[in-house]
């Protein structure tokens, strides 16, 4: 594991920091000495280094395409080099505000104006996907793409504004769960288990090389519904107040409506199918804050 801990916790691996099979590196891969020893002792890289987080996205939208752009090229050339697989980590934020839900793996990316930041982190991600499949094409290095849709579990910080950590938190602290626009906004949220598996999963199908997959979770909720849930499985208290998104990020904020995968390519291929549901997944969240 190579992390520079920019958005994530050292507390998260310290259950694997004993393991004889575990390795880690704290650095970023962008120290092109450290990637390349790195890449020599791997024969398979999950390329997940990236900035992350809608909120850090409009806050830093520099360090965003900067980051997103410039990692993926590095973690690319030099895995050419000794033609190791790559599997690349993108998101269904490349969708955009695509209204053709499930979302299938060649439709059209639907993206906004270039004025609204949001819409980099897409962007970002669509270039690496484009450089990805460029080595592939050209370079004939071992490529897949994977888009994530909003996976979650627990040890996810809340700290860069994701929804589930911070409504568990907000309604075990007895604070107002603050859901964002009007709540009818719809995410499909998957288990990070079940992403893991379906990684490893494709990593070991030759078939999906120089391909493009959803992973996610066909269950879609509205953020509103999403709040009631807490609050009832928390048995909390709290307030649920709904806060205009020009407040919630910046004047001008887009989101997206709905965000629904098609999981089709996937399940085919490598019979992925999720298999923690969204009720399990909050409580596992519950009983981690509540043992903090
Ligand atoms: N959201 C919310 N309250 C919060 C944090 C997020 O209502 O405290 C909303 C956010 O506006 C979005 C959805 O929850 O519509 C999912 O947000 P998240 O940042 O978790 O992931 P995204 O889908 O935006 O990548």
């Amino acid at each position: 594991m190579l992390d520079n801990l920019s958005t994530g916790s050292i507390e998260n691996i310290d259950h694997l920091r004993g393991h004889p099979r575990f390795h880690y590196t704290i650095d970023t891969v962008t120290n092109e000495p450290v990637l390349a020893e790195l890449l020599d002792r791997s024969e398979v890289v999950f390329h997940l280094a990236a900035a992350v987080g809608v909120k850090k996205i409009v806050e830093e939208p520099v360090h965003t395409i900067e980051n997103n752009v410039h990692g993926t090229e590095v973690v690319l050339r030099h895995a050419n080099k000794k033609k190791k697989l790559v599997v690349v980590a993108s998101t269904s934020e490349v969708y955009g505000k695509s209204e053709a839900v499930p979302f299938r793996e060649d439709a059209d990316l639907v993206m906004g104006p270039t004025v609204k930041h949001r819409w980099a982190y897409a962007c970002s991600k669509a270039i690496d996907e484009f450089l990805a499949l460029a080595y592939h094409k050209e370079k004939k290095l071992p490529v897949i793409i994977i888009r994530l849709f909003n996976t979650v579990g627990p040890r996810q910080s809340g700290q860069y504004g994701m929804v589930i950590p911070n409504f568990v938190r907000q309604a075990l602290a007895g604070q107002p769960i603050t859901v964002f626009g009007d709540g009818t906004q719809s995410r499909s949220f998957t288990y990070v288990g079940d992403v893991v598996r379906a990684l490893v999963a494709l990593a070991n199908e030759p078939r999906a090389v120089g391909e493009v997959f959803n992973i996610g979770n066909g269950r879609e909720i509205t953020i509103g519904a999403l709040a009631e849930r807490v609050k009832r499985l928390t048995g909390s208290a709290s307030d649920i107040v709904y806060i205009p998104y020009d407040q919630a990020y910046e004047a001008g904020f887009e989101d997206m409506p709905r965000r629904v995968p098609d999981i089709s390519k996937i399940n085919a291929l490598v019979g992925y199918a999720p298999t923690v549901d969204l009720d399990e997944i909050l409580q596992g969240v519950i009983e981690y804050f509540r043992s903090r």
